[in-house]
């Protein structure tokens, strides 16, 4: 299935860009804090940034891939990331499936980025 995972294809073609994260691990999308919630670019990085599943590190670059999993387990994964980082948990089945849904239109390979609430495409796949 189609998943949101950090990458660090494109890094560096935004001035505020930055990738912490393991290259392949799972992201999700987190909430926003004060300093940058009304500035993506803001002075903390989490308006702009997609977090780790795995490192619970952030970056600002994702790649849709094709990871040989299900619902089921993807949304256990976020589970247990959200619990581990001390994150409410009752809406991990909410949050996985908006995940799904939001890359379900973009090919594999499809880079993007976030600002605040809104991510968009920032690279398309590229075709040998
Ligand atoms: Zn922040």
């Amino acid at each position: 299935m189609k998943i949101l995972t950090a990458t660090a294809t494109t890094q560096g073609r935004r001035p505020g860009d930055f990738n912490y994260c393991i290259e392949g691990e799972l992201v999700w999308i987190g909430l926003v804090c004060a300093t940058d919630r009304g500035d993506p670019d803001g002075g903390c990085g989490c308006g702009r940034a997609f977090g780790g599943m795995s490192s619970h590190r952030a970056t600002t670059t994702a790649m849709i891939r094709d990871v040989a999993t299900d619902r089921r387990r993807y949304t256990d994964a976020l589970r247990a990331s959200l619990e581990a980082q001390r994150w409410p948990t009752a809406s991990a089945d909410r949050l996985a499936d908006g995940l799904i849904q939001l890359v379900d239109d973009w090919p594999v390979g499809t880079v993007v980025e976030r600002r605040l609430d809104a991510v968009n495409v920032r690279d398309w796949p590229r075709h040998a």
